[in-house]
């Protein structure tokens, strides 16, 4: 054996590829490889194959022209390796899910607890980033980029960019008709195109956040004060259950085939069953149905720029508290007495902060034999947060079975999903009815009333959607099509007409209604009041007399 087979070879074969020549390779991969989503959607809203052929590759250049742009020396691996780890994480979510990752999304995500965001990284998703981000990222690291010299490079790159932007003009303009109908009345199209988007979402979401920190809440109905106290003289408890991911499809209250609210259908209640949410994920609802912006006025931004009902209350002197086990109040608590359950990670209800709702439940006795004055607590759930829906339950609701126990909802059966959904209904609709039978037990000593809105809905699998968070101007009707519950005791209840609350139950409702409706049920009077919102209003009896 000779000396020189016994010495290590100098150095690892690396392909050596030119500059342009990987940034075109990539923007290619890309395309291809990471855009299934993109292209379904494409194609089922392109009536013409030759217009979405010139829409495709007028899109692939712009892509290859971005990425030849990026192409200079130390700069063009790490960008890659940043779009290839971004692209796949966002096509698991796109692909799997229905997913569109936009401002909203990524807020939500900001926002979301650890327990939350661990029952999203299934050994499915793992795999995913391994093949999807790890190894092509590894294969561009392992390539040997050549460059060109600055002034040749400089002019190669401008070419090639130049040439990639002509290309894109002439595809554009060849099926500009189609291609502006169908961008117009598809919104969500462009927002599924990775990775672009979903990275410039997360960079208008960084930037937008970090000005929402210098924002300070404007005074909102400082002139709010109690009209006068309870007939009774006792004090007036509402508490507002915001609920989770409860979707209105689901339950029997709205006529549902399933049993899925034994318990609320033998109260006393008053259901509203066409009632649309705000938004399709907690940090939009949540703020937005304790504002007194409407829907239609609501912007991230003006909720945090404003006081809410929280605050309009405070004014008049009623006590405020915000119980949550959910991932917090989206600031709407901000100067409310604050308790976190899921912090407290109590062991009989919580398994790794996260706990079942019937540990703030369990505390309402003790905090309703406290009350000395008008108050109102809200109660944010976890409720039906999925994907893992068979852990938001205890054993004794798995009625509806099998039900799946995976977090990966793509490998069970729509029916068990479906099973597993519907038995965290069941324990909600357990959850509200126990508020209101403590409520009742209690009414020697209160004036009480409890109103239950879900803050969005959830996809099942309906037109290959999970989860929630879709974009609200394309979002199915399972994600804003919520259950709203009334209920109040038999004080409250004697001024108001009853036929009247029916016959209002059976119009549309909304978000919109929380602000006003909770303002009358406490008999505040402010300027910001709007008795048309108050889902009550005309139903108190001298009302509109
Ligand atoms: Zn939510």
């Amino acid at each position: 054996m000779s000396l020189e087979s016994l010495r290590p070879a100098r150095a690892i074969y690396r392909p050596r590829l030119g500059s342009i020549t990987l940034a075109i390779l990539s923007a290619l991969y890309f395309m291809i490889f990471a855009n299934r989503t993109f292209w379904a959607r494409a194609y089922s809203y392109f009536d013409s194959h030759l217009a979405l052929a010139a829409f495709g590759l007028g899109l692939t250049c712009l892509f290859c022209a971005l990425i030849v742009t990026l192409s200079v020396k130390y700069l063009l691996k790490p960008v890659l390796v940043f779009l290839l780890i971004s692209a796949a994480a966002a096509s698991w979510f796109m692909d799997g899910f229905g997913t569109v990752i936009d401002v909203d999304m990524i807020r939500n995500a900001a926002q979301t607890t650890p327990a939350e965001a661990g029952h999203l990284m299934t050994p499915g998703f793992l795999l995913h980033m391994l093949v999807w981000g790890l190894l092509p990222s590894l294969l561009v690291c392992w390539v040997v980029i050549e460059h060109r010299r600055f002034l040749s490079k400089f002019g190669w790159n401008l070419l090639t960019i130049a040439l990639l932007l002509l290309l894109a003009l002439a595809c554009a303009v060849s099926a500009s008709r189609s291609i502006a109908a169908v961008t117009r009345m598809h919104k969500d199209l462009m927002l599924t195109l990775n990775p672009l988007l979903p990275i410039g979402s997360a960079a208008v979401f960084a930037l937008a956040s970090e000005a929402d920190k210098n924002i300070v809440a404007k005074p909102l109905g400082t002139d709010a004060r109690v009209a006068g106290p309870s007939p009774s003289g006792k004090p007036r408890v509402l508490i507002i259950v915001t609920g989770e991911t409860a979707r209105a499809e689901n339950f029997s209250l709205g006529g549902y085939a399933r049993e899925t609210n034994p318990e609320l259908a033998k109260l006393d209640i008053t259901y509203f069953p066409q009632t649309s949410s705000c938004g399709t994920a907690t940090a939009v609802s949540v703020p937005c149905m304790f504002s007194n912006l409407t829907r239609a006025n609501y912007s991230h931004r003006g909720g945090l720029a404003n006081e809410n009902l929280l605050d309009v209350l405070g004014h008049a002197g009623v006590k405020t508290e915000w119980w949550d086990n959910n991932t917090g109040s989206k600031g709407v608590a901000e100067r409310t007495v604050y308790k976190s359950f899921s912090d407290a990670n109590d062991p009989r209800y919580c398994v790794k902060n996260e706990c079942l709702d019937e540990g703030m439940v369990a505390q309402l006795e003790g905090w309703l034999a406290n009350v000395k004055q008008d108050s109102v607590l809200v109660i944010h759930q976890l409720g039906s947060h999925g994907p893992a829906y068979s852990q938001r339950h205890p054993p004794a609701f798995t009625r509806f079975t099998p039900e799946c126990t995976n977090s990966e909802l793509g490998s069970c059966k729509p029916e068990d999903i479906v099973n597993a959904y519907d038995n965290t209904i069941l324990y909600t609709d357990h959850i509200l009815a126990s508020v209101i039978n403590i409520l009742k037990a209690h009414q020697g000593g209160i004036e009480p009333a409890m109103i239950y809105m879900s803050d969005h809905g959830e996809s099942l699998g309906e037109h290959g959607l999970y989860l929630h968070g879709a974009p609200y101007i394309v979002a199915p009707s399972q994600q804003t099509h919520v259950p709203f519950v009334l209920w109040q005791g038999p004080g409250m209840k004697s001024a108001i007409d009853p036929a009247c609350v029916s016959a209002r139950a059976a119009e549309p409702a909304s978000h919109d209604n929380l602000f006003h409706t909770a303002l009358g049920v406490m008999n505040v009077t402010t300027s910001v009041y709007e008795s048309k919102l108050d889902v009550l209003a005309s139903c108190r009896k001298g009302a509109g007399s």
